[in-house]
């Protein structure tokens, strides 16, 4: 029987990471920092509940940190499958996770300097290296429309009129050759952009 975990967004709004497992497969939506004050940011160093290694697959409803920033670490675990995004959160993520890593490694000298940091040297979640192997794992995934992941996932994206690029994922999981539809919304809205769609109203009679 499919099982959704969540690994982030709960509680809270950010570190979105939905890991769906069917078959023995596994499918995490989205890899999302947890942003927002200490608290948070100590359990982007916490370890997954499920090893890295034995996540097959990654599929993204946009580029915005809280839904990305975590792939880098992700990937430095152990994940080696493919990283399913449109061509516009691949060209975003190319702009934000090197930025990322740089505030991270920012960040990091500055603690050393100033001696506020239980490692010594301070070390940053990420380095350029990690984003630089994310980013040779990106696969692409159009942007409206369906895409086969494997035999028990298939997506159709949807806009989300969130960010240019943004994605609601309607996920099909099939097992024993029944079907099940889970919608994972990503972040919806603004309404009244001049680049956006206010898509909300047009979509919300597809959705159940
Ligand atoms: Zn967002």
């Amino acid at each position: 029987m499919a099982r959704i975990t969540f690994l982030g967004a709960a509680g809270t709004v950010t570190g979105s990471k939905y890991l769906v497992e069917v078959n023995q497969k596994r499918l995490l939506i989205d890899c999302g920092l947890f942003q927002g004050g200490d608290e948070l940011s100590q359990r982007n160093w916490q370890k997954l509940p499920q090893a890295p290694a034995t996540i097959d697959f990654v599929a993204l409803t946009h580029a915005h940190l809280d839904h990305t920033g975590y792939l880098p670490r992700l990937v430095s675990g152990g994940f080696r499958g493919p990283i399913f995004a449109n061509a516009t959160t691949q060209e975003l993520c190319a702009l934000l996770l090197p930025d990322s890593a740089h505030l991270m490694e920012e960040d990091a000298e500055h603690a050393t300097r100033h001696g506020y940091s239980s490692h010594k040297p301070a070390l940053p979640l990420y380095a350029q290296d990690q984003v630089v192997a994310t980013l040779k794992k990106f696969a692409s995934m159009p942007r409206l429309g369906e895409c086969r992941i494997s035999p028990e996932f298939l997506i159709r994206s949807h806009d989300a009129g969130h960010i240019l690029g943004s994605s609601s994922l309607e996920l099909v999981i099939t097992e024993s050759a029944k079907n099940t539809t889970i919608l994972f919304s990503g972040d919806l809205g603004r309404y009244d952009q001049v680049l956006l769609k206010a898509i909300l109203a047009r979509h919300r009679p597809m959705w159940r």
